[in-house]
């Protein structure tokens, strides 16, 4: 008899575990809140392990044919300045409404779809039969929060603002600076563009889109006039929201219930890793399912990804906060102008990001 997984939430975590769970062994119920929401957002940057990852559930040319890769990164200053521009590990810019599309497209026949905010998991796991259940319901999981009381998300002083430019972006680029940082990399439309500024404000775990616009027009108005140009431009169309990150978890495991992606560890942005990590889950998860049965996977899951997932979490707060502290550039920049590039500064010195 095929064992029941229930799977709370249909993002990038949730769908690539439907994904590669096999059919003929396991019967799938996927449950989405917001199905038109979850195919919203810019562009994500995919590592290669990542990309072969999805290779495994017959994605990886669809998705490399979907995205932009480059394998050189510039940083520069506020004022526009490069401090370092470099090669780094290849990277493809994917469309997040591309990768979930093609993530929805690779689900079996069989997995059953809901469309309902799940309020008590258990609940549910027991009136379907379901032998685990897998909260894959992002950053604020009801599936965290009902297994270990007291965790509710982590609101930070960062909020973000997320868009779309015609203007071609060739290498990914970041502006840091004093409390905030500027991002632009290729995207579907010629480029995609986030900022990132620290809010004075109450955390307030929503933020008013305006408020944030205004908010960032201020922090980027003495920074380099090109950042200023791109929110004037695209900033009323961009999406807004704070960054929320996981607590630091002890057990991403309970009762016949596991996490995975942002549930479990939802960082910081400042990496590029929470899709990638995401996708990791999934498939590691996928095959525990496959090799242990549903009940018996959740610890070989764990002792693969909890350590090396909570270590990424942590790493990528202490990246926000070097990218966006007050008191380090003086120390930092002249460090990172020291690192060896291969790119002549003085040539693309005011060159477009
Ligand atoms: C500004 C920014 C930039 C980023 N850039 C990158 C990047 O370049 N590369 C990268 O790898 N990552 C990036 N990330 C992180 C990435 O977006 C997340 O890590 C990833 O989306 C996590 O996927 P997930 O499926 O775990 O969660 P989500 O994508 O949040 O999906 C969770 C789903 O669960 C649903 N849900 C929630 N609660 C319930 C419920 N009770 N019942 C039913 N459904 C529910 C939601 O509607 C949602 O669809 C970025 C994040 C931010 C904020």
């Amino acid at each position: 008899m095929r064992e029941r997984v229930l799977v709370v939430g249909g993002g990038i975590a949730g769908l690539a575990l439907a994904a590669a769970l096999d059919p003929r062994r396991v019967e799938v119920t996927l449950v989405e809140e917001r199905p038109e929401r979850a195919g919203a957002g810019t562009v994500l940057t995919l590592w290669r392990p990542a990309l072969a990852a999805v290779g495994r559930i017959g994605l990886g040319e669809q998705l490399a044919a979907a995205g932009r890769a480059s394998d050189h990164g510039t940083l520069r200053d506020s004022r526009g300045e490069v401090l370092t521009s470099r090669r780094v590990p290849r990277l493809t810019f994917v469309p997040r409404p591309a990768l979930v599309a093609a993530l929805e497209g690779a689900l079996p026949e069989g997995v059953t779809r809901m469309t309902t905010g799940v309020t008590d998991p258990r609940a549910l796991a027991a009136e379907l039969g379901a032998d685990l259940v897998v909260g894959a319901d992002g950053v604020r999981s009801t599936c965290r929060r009902d297994a270990f009381p007291g965790t509710d998300p982590v609101a930070t002083d960062q909020v973000v603002l997320r868009g779309h430019l015609a203007q071609e972006a060739t290498d990914p680029t970041e502006w840091w600076g004093p409390g905030g940082v500027f991002g632009a990399t290729p995207g579907p439309r010629g480029s995609a563009w986030f900022c990132s500024v620290h809010d004075p404000g109450p955390r307030t775990p929503t933020v008013d889109h305006a408020d944030v616009l205004a908010l960032a027009t201020r922090h980027f108005a003495d920074w380099d006039p090109r950042l200023g140009e791109v929110l004037r431009i695209a900033g009323e169309g961009a999406d807004a929201q704070r960054i929320l990150l996981t607590p630091a978890m002890r057990r991403i495991t309970a009762d016949g219930l596991v996490l995975i992606g942002d549930a479990a560890h939802g960082m910081a942005p400042n990496l590029g890793r929470g899709a990638n990590e995401a996708i990791h889950d999934a498939l590691v998860l996928a095959g525990a399912v496959h090799r242990h049965g549903a009940k018996g996977a959740p610890a070989p899951f764990a002792r693969r990804r909890h350590l090396r997932t909570q270590a990424l979490r942590a790493t990528a707060t202490v990246a926000m906060r070097t990218a966006t502290s007050r008191r380090l550039p003086p120390v930092r920049d002249p460090l990172l102008r020291l690192l060896p590039g291969d790119v002549d500064h003085h040539a693309i010195r005011g060159g477009s990001g």
